[in-house]
């Protein structure tokens, strides 16, 4: 099964090209910072959320309602954050001048821009696809996928990223198995995932170990709260 991001124009990654480490698609970014501005649709990630809680050294709590909205999504039942727009402007909030103030820690699906990412979550495979880029394509600018997710730091999170779409995936089978919304003790568990998931991190720490122990501990408390 994977976890398939639509593209940002509504584009179904699964008819865009696939591409090979060593493919070569014609992207250059011209730095015009279009794509930070009246953009709606950035979703993070747990550890998108400790990134730049970490770069702000602010608690990934209070980073979520500064900055965030939170929601339950419909089909997956699992509470998630989107990065909510300047009121003003409707440009994200770390859109400064023309660049990103969070750039080192600026969330997957601005990295990947104009990659889509899709996870298997048995086999952990990873695929990349390229939408027909709406910006930055030039002719005889081609670079490889590997150059592409190595600069932009996406190789080194790709583990990360990985075991976030698999442990996601086996915590929304059991929310949805449970009855999801209908479960009587649905928002308690949702409250007890978002914990896991976003909030109980220490900035101090690394984030893979501690997502780790928190879906240890989170797994077997799940299944009580849903009895
Ligand atoms: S990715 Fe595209 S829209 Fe964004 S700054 Fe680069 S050229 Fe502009
Ligand atoms: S986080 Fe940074 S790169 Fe992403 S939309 Fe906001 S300003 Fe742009």
């Amino acid at each position: 099964m994977s976890a398939v991001e639509p593209g940002r124009c509504g584009e179904n990654w699964a008819d865009c090209p696939t591409l090979a480490p060593q493919d070569s698609f014609d992207f250059a970014c011209a730095g015009c910072g279009d794509c930070c501005r009246k953009r709606r649709d950035l979703v993070l990630s747990g550890y998108d959320l400790y990134r730049i809680a970490r770069r702000l050294w602010l608690s990934p709590r209070i980073v979520a309602s500064a900055f965030c909205k939170s929601y339950v999504a419909e089909v997956s039942c699992l509470p998630a954050l989107r990065l909510t727009p300047d009121p003003k402007t409707g440009n994200c909030r770390f859109f400064e001048g023309s660049a990103c103030a969070i750039h080192a820690a600026r969330p997957l699906a601005c990295a990947l821009y104009p990659l889509g990412q899709s996870i298997d979550t048995v086999t952990a495979k990873m695929e990349y696809y390229v939408q027909t880029p709406l910006c930055g394509a030039r002719a005889g600018e081609s670079r490889t996928l590997q150059s592409y997710l190595d600069d932009a730091a996406i190789t080194d999170r790709a583990g990360v990223d990985a075991r976030w779409a698999i442990v996601c995936t086996q915590i929304s089978r059991r929310l949805q198995a449970a009855g999801g919304a209908a479960n009587p003790h649905f928002s308690a568990a949702v409250k007890r995932v978002e914990r896991a998931l976003y909030f109980d991190y220490d900035l101090g720490d690394e984030f893979y170990p501690q997502f780790q122990q928190n879906i240890e501990i989170l797994l077997p408390l799940l299944d009580k709260i849903l009895k």
